[in-house]
C-alpha cells in the first residue's frame, strides 16, 4: 500500500512518453484474459487461482451471481431492472456541500467516510493517483479520512483495485468497505467468501468507455485544447465532455468546468480504437453486483443517481442520509431515445465526425428535446450495448453466446445491426 499519496489537485499530469504503455508490471505480464483483461487486479494476488472461474472476462456469470449476492437476478420482464439491475430504491441527489475535487458531489467519498467513521467498517479500498502522474491509478487500503479523500475523483483508466486483496487478508480487517467499477466488482464476488471477513460492503460506480493509460493520452490529445491541464472530465447528460483544467488555464481558479466539447464534435475515426477492448465488451455498466451504486446518467444535470440494490445497501443509503447531507428526488424520464440510437449505431461503425458548428447545433438542439433522466441512461446503456455487442460479435464470435447477458441480448435486439 502506497501511503500518503498526494490528492488529484495537487499530484502533475505526466505525458505519455515519461512512462510507456500501461505501466510497471503490466507491459510485460501476459493475463489469463489476454488482450480482454481490464487489469482488475485480482491476478496480481494469491487469488489468481480462481481465475477461471471468477474473471468478468472469462466467464461471465452476472445471473448468478445476482442470485448469490441479492437473493434473485433480475427481472427481466420489468424494464427498470432489465436495465439498471436489482435493486430496492432509487433515487436521485446531492451534496448541499460538495467536496471539492469530486468527481461530482462526492457522495461516494463521503458515505466511505461515515462508514469509516461510524465503526461500520475497519477499511475502505479505493484508488488514489500516483505521485508523479495524477492519471495513473494506486490501489489502497484507506484507514482514515485523509486517505479517502486523496482517493476523490475518477481515474479514468484502468485500475488493478482487487491487487490490495493480499493486503486486506494479511491486515486482519474484517468489516470491509471496497469502492469499484463492474468488472472488479464481479471478480471480487466470486472470490469474497475466501478472504476471511465478516462483512463486506461494495460501494460501485457505473463504468462505461475506460481505457490504458496511452489510450487517455490519446483521448486528451485528440479532444481538448489544453490535454497537460486537464485535472478531470466527464461524458454529461448535456451530450458534452466537460473538461476541469488545473488553475493555470483558460477558466482558472473556482471555474467548476472549464472547457465544453460535443460529443458530435469528437473524432470518432482517431478514438475508435481508444477505448480498452474489456470495456468495448463488457455489458455490466450499471454494476448489477454492487450493494449501493452512486453514478450520474440517470439523474439531471448537476445530480448523482443513487440504486440502493439490497439489503446492505438500504443500510448504506440510510447512513448516507443521515450524515452526508443530501438533498434528494425522485427518479424521472422523459424523451424517446431509440431514433438517436438506431441512428448511433450507423454513425459509428462509419466514424463519422460533424464539423464543430454542427455538433454545437446538435447538442443544444438535443438538450432541449432528447432523452432526458432515466431515459438518458437507457440511451447510453442501448448505445454502448449495440456496439459492444458488435465488436464482441466481430473479433470473438465464439465467445458471443456465453459472454453477453441475456439481459444485454434482449437490449440489443430492439435494433438492426448491421449483417456484418
Ligand atoms: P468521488 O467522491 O469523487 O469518489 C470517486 C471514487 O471512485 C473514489 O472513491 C475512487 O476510489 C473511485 N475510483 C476512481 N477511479 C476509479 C477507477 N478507475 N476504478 C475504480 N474506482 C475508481 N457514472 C455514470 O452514471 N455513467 C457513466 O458512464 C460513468 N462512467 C464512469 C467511468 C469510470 C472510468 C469511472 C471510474 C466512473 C464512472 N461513472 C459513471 C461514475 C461517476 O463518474 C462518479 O464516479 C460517481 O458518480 C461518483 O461520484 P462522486 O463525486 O460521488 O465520487
Ligand atoms: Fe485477471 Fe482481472 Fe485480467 Fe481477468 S480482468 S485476467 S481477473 S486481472
Amino acid at each position: 500500500q502506497e501511503t500518503g499519496a498526494v490528492g488529484p489537485a495537487e499530484a502533475p499530469h505526466r505525458r505519455l512518453s515519461n512512462w510507456g504503455g500501461l505501466g510497471g508490471a503490466y507491459d510485460t505480464k501476459v493475463y489469463p484474459a489476454k488482450s480482454l483483461c481490464s487489469h482488475c487486479g485480482l491476478c496480481d494476488t494469491r487469488y489468481i487461482t480462481y481465475v477461471r472461474d471468477s474473471c468478468a472476462f472469462l466467464n461471465q456469470h452476472i445471473a448468478e451471481l445476482e442470485q448469490k449476492v441479492h437473493g434473485r437476478s433480475r427481472a427481466l420482464d420489468s424494464e427498470d431492472e432489465l436495465y439498471f439491475g436489482v435493486f430496492q430504491s432509487m433515487l436521485v441527489a446531492r451534496k448541499k456541500k460538495p467536496i471539492a475535487g469530486a468527481q461530482w458531489t462526492g457522495i461516494v467519498s463521503s458515505l466511505a467516510i461515515a462508514m469509516l467513521e461510524s465503526g461500520l467498517v475497519e477499511g475502505v479500498v479505493c484508488v488514489q493517483s500516483s505521485k508523479d502522474d495524477r492519471f495513473k491509478p494506486v490501489p489502497v487500503i484507506a484507514r482514515n479520512r485523509a486517505e479517502i479523500l486523496a482517493a476523490r475523483v475518477n481515474k479514468p483508466t484502468l485500475s488493478p483495485n482487487l491487487s490490495v486483496l493480499d493486503a486486506v487478508e494479511r491486515s486482519g480487517i474484517k468489516r470491509l468497505l471496497f469502492i469499484g467499477v463492474g468488472c472488479q466488482v464481479e471478480a471480487l464476488r466470486s472470490v469474497q467468501d475466501r478472504i476471511g471477513l465478516e462483512k463486506l460492503y461494495v460501494l460501485g460506480t457505473p463504468c462505461v468507455d475506460n481505457v490504458t493509460r496511452a489510450g487517455l493520452q490519446k483521448f486528451l490529445d485528440t479532444t481538448s485544447s489544453s490535454p497537460e491541464t486537464v485535472v478531470y472530465y466527464e461524458f454529461m447528460q448535456d451530450f458534452r465532455v466537460h473538461f476541469k483544467h488545473d488553475d493555470s488555464v483558460i477558466g482558472g481558479p473556482g471555474r467548476k468546468w472549464d472547457e465544453i466539447v460535443p460529443f458530435f464534435a469528437l473524432n470518432t475515426q482517431e478514438l475508435k480504437e481508444v477505448f480498452a477492448p474489456s470495456c468495448l465488451s463488457c455489458f455490466d455498466y450499471v454494476n448489477g453486483l454492487a450493494d449501493l451504486v452512486v453514478g450520474y446518467m440517470g439523474a439531471p444535470f448537476g445530480w448523482q443517481w443513487l440504486v440502493a440494490r439490497n439489503e446492505t445497501g438500504l443500510e448504506m443509503l440510510e447512513l448516507a442520509r443521515q450524515v452526508c447531507g443530501l438533498e434528494e428526488g425522485p427518479v424521472d424520464a422523459c424523451g424517446d431515445r431509440r431514433a438517436a440510437v438506431q441512428q448511433s449505431i450507423t454513425a459509428y461503425d462509419r466514424a463519422l465526425t460533424l464539423p464543430r458548428w454542427i455538433a454545437e447545433f446538435l447538442a443544444i438542439i438535443i438538450g432541449k428535446i432528447g432523452p432526458k433522466g432515466l431515459e438518458y441512461a437507457r440511451f447510453s446503456i442501448d448505445s454502448h450495448f449495440t456496439r459492444n455487442y458488435l465488436y464482441v460479435r466481430r473479433r470473438y464470435p465464439e465467445k458471443l453466446d456465453a459472454h453477453v447477458p441475456e439481459y444485454a441480448k434482449r437490449i440489443v435486439s430492439q435494433y438492426k445491426l448491421p449483417d456484418t
